[in-house]
């Protein structure tokens, strides 16, 4: 009895800014790290659809503010508004995301269409890990999580511009965590395979015709929202007290198969 308390309040005390949160893989989150004793800020461009969210949790556990993460000053914003009404920030999960208009034909693409997915995907984490590190380090501890995807460990997954920003975010999350480990923060990434969100739901249909088109190599699961939030609750807890630098994976082994190569029977769709 007492272990599955010390369980479920693995995040008791601490305070997080999760940018995105307004839905999927974000609002998943903010619904987990709250139940396990976490104060939340919702940090996302969805207002109404924000504060729907923490009229849901408890109010005194969830709180909105307006933050479009490519714009420095809403971050600085997100960040001091976090720290002034919580006083601290322990986990920062840039988080924030989109899909972009881009195809898997360079010729086709748009250069407006790669730098706004370049500066929400990427500038966005720079600027989330920037200003979360500048009221982390007089702390010396502070836990950064950023969103990548299963696209950032090979190509042909995605748009141009997706696939890019996502192997970048890899490369800062290492970069930073060497960076800010000297304070005691750690830096991590998560990258999930598809999770049925609204901004999946548009590049499925776009890219691989349909949800039960996408390729599959875990019998009896499907990947939901609330699994990649588990993926975080590891990353923000001290559960993972010595990771950092690390891209988590969570794709049902989606990204170890040369699916051209493949001899197992059955193993895609
Ligand atoms: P989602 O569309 O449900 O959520 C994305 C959230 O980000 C939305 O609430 C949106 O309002 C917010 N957002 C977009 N631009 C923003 C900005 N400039 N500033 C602040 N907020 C902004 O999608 P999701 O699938 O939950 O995406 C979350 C993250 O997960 C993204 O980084 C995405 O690239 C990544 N991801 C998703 C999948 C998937 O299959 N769904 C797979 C791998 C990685």
């Amino acid at each position: 009895m007492a272990i599955a308390s010390n369980i479920m309040k693995r995040l008791q005390g601490k305070v997080a800014l999760i940018t995105g949160a307004a839905s999927g893989i974000g609002e998943s989150t903010a619904r987990l790290f709250v139940k396990y004793g976490a104060k939340v800020v919702i940090a996302d461009i969805q207002d109404d659809l924000a504060k729907k969210v923490c009229q849901d949790l408890d109010p005194s556990s969830a709180s909105h503010v307006h933050c479009d993460t490519t714009q420095e000053s809403d971050i600085e914003n997100a960040v001091n508004t976090t720290v002034s009404k919580y006083g601290k920030l322990d986990i920062m999960f840039n988080n924030a995301g989109i899909a972009g208009s881009g195809t898997s034909n360079i010729l086709d693409d748009k250069k407006s269409d790669f730098e706004r997915v370049i500066s929400v995907n990427l500038v966005g984490v720079f600027l989330g890990t920037k200003h979360a590190a500048r009221v982390m380090i007089p702390n010396r501890c502070g836990s950064i999580i950023n969103t990548a995807s299963v696209c950032s460990t090979l190509g042909g997954g995605a748009p141009h511009a997706y696939v890019s920003s996502k192997h970048a975010v890899v490369g800062l999350t290492r970069n930073t965590a060497i960076d800010l480990g000297r304070y005691g923060i750690r830096v991590n990434c998560l990258s999930p395979y598809f999770v049925p969100t609204p901004l999946a739901a548009d590049v499925v249909e776009r890219i691989y015709g349909g949800v039960s088109k996408v390729y599959k190599f875990l019998d009896g699961a499907e990947l939901k929202a609330e699994d990649v939030a588990d993926a975080a609750l590891y990353l923000a807890s001290d559960d993972s007290k010595y990771v950092s630098g690390h891209n988590l994976v969570v794709d049902g082994g989606y990204s170890i198969v040369n699916s051209a190569m493949c001899m197992f029977e059955n193993s895609q769709k």
